[in-house]
Order: structure tokens, then sequence, then C-alpha cells
């Protein structure tokens, strides 16, 4: 009996510890929970999983600020900088008035699939993480003064074309154009004051025809419409080929004449000399 007994109680304690054992191992330290998370969180930084610092709302939109700066790049800045002018810090559309131009160049499009940080070098699948990275990490880098929001500036400038070229274009709404326009003139006051001499000028012109005129719904005309030609990789890259082949292909021209020339020569001196002597009659 007091056998058996010990049996059941050394079977009672195998068991107990083999129960601690598993429960002690799954809930502080489970490899299988391990694992999960380091699914989530590989710790390469792609998905940041630390709590974030709280920030306050920030009511300029990202995106359409960038489509702002984009098309101030594309279809204003060639143009300024061909005419050597430099914008006052009062016109809205200069650097430090962007709000988010020191975050944006501090982005790093390293692969087609990655985008990283330029304060921390974490990185990222998407730019819109990397967006939200900025928001969440690195607010306080923005300066939050008044007036910085190139996304209040969308209206005048088109931004619509550049986010959504494909979208049908709604039905003109003539108070959106007014103020549109109005506010497309005064950018054109205070980034080329037409008292400052001849290129302010031409470019204060130059800017209602490209941005302004298109602000109306009647006999509007067609908005960014001029733009300067960058010439592509392919076009210099054929150039140089062509100027490499050229003397190639003149001088193969040219030896291959004068070889055809010397064969010729050498035809004639063979057929005078084999030609049969007139017999005397
Ligand atoms: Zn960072």
């Amino acid at each position: 009996m007091a056998g058996s007994d010990m049996k059941w109680v050394s079977r009672l304690i195998f068991w107990f510890l083999i129960s601690s054992q598993l429960w002690g191992f799954s809930v502080p330290n489970s490899p299988l929970q391990h694992n999960f998370e380091g699914y989530k969180n590989p710790g390469d930084g792609r998905a940041p999983k630390q709590k974030e610092d709280s920030f306050p709302a920030m009511h300029c939109s990202r995106e359409r600020s960038r489509a702002a700066w984009k098309i101030v790049q594309e279809y204003l800045m060639p143009f300024v900088e061909k005419d050597r002018y430099q914008l006052p810090t009062s016109c809205r559309l200069h650097r430090d008035n962007d709000i988010y131009r020191e975050q944006e160049e501090h982005k790093m499009h390293v692969d087609i699939n990655e985008w990283q940080c330029g304060y921390c070098q974490k990185t990222f699948y998407e730019e819109k993480f990397l967006d939200k990275h900025f928001d969440n990490r690195h607010h306080h880098l923005l300066n939050r003064s008044h007036g910085r929001c190139l996304a209040d500036l969308c209206g005048a400038l088109h931004c619509d074309l550049m986010i959504d070229a494909k979208k049908p274009k709604s039905k003109c709404n003539p108070a959106a154009a007014a103020r549109n326009r109005h506010l497309c003139e005064s950018l054109a006051d205070s980034c080329f004051p037409v008292n400052k001499g001849p290129s302010a000028s031409r470019l204060h012109e130059f800017f209602l025809r490209q941005f302004c005129d298109a602000h109306a719904c009647t006999g509007g005309s067609k908005p960014l419409s001029r733009k300067i030609k960058k010439k592509s990789v392919f076009y210099i890259a054929a150039s140089i080929i062509t100027l490499m082949l050229l003397p190639l292909f003149y001088s193969f021209v040219y030896l291959y004449q004068r070889g055809l020339r010397s064969g010729t020569r050498e035809l004639k001196r063979i057929t005078r000399h084999d030609r049969p002597k007139k017999k005397p009659y």
C-alpha cells in the first residue's frame, strides 16, 4: 500500500512540475509568442511599434503640400532660374515657407520598397509610413508659424492636376474660380513685384499666364502649359554614340573607296598586259 501511495505522490509531484514548467514558459517568454512579435516587428525598423510621442494635430496636408512644391519646381522654378531671379522670403512659394521642406529633404528613397528617415535611419516599405513616422517622431522639427502651408495655395497652383490628372473636371464654380484667381494674383504680386526690375516684371507676367489665366469658368486658358523640357538621358547617350560612330563610318567609307580604286588600277594593268596582240594580216 505504502508503495502505491508513494507512486501516486511522485506522479503528482511530476505532473505539478511539468505543468508549472509549462506555465512558466508560456506566459512571459514563450518562443511562439517571441516569433509572432518578431514577425510583426522584425526589429529592422520597418514597422515601428514603440509608443510614439503625442503631437498636436497638423492642419496642413503633407500630400497636397508636396504636390504644390512639385508644381512650383516643374512649372515655375526653371523659368525663375533662367532669369537668375531670387524669390523674396515674403513670397509664399519660397523654400523657407514650406513647413514640410526640412523633413522632405530628410527623406531617402533607397529602393523601390525602401524609404529611409534621414534623422534616425529607420526604413519603411512605403512613403506614407515614413510620413507617419515624421509626424510622430520628428514633429518638433516643424516650424508651425502662420502662412507656411503650401497646401493652402493648391487652389491657385492647380494641385489637382498633379495629384489626379485623370479625374474628370468638376463643374466650374464661379465663386471658387474668382477666389483662386485672387489668390493666384496675390502670389504673383508678392513673389514678383513689378517695381523690382525687368526680371521680376517679366516673371510676373509669365506667372499670370502660366497659373492665373486658367482660373475662369469661360475663356480661361490651359493651366501649366509652358514647361522647359529637360534633355533625356537617352537623348544624350544617343548623341554621344553617334558622335563616336561618325569618324569610324567615314574612315570605313574612305578605306573601302581606296581599296576599290587600287583594285581597278590593278585590273586595268592586268587587262592591258594580257591583251592579245593583233596579228598582222
Ligand atoms: Zn526618424
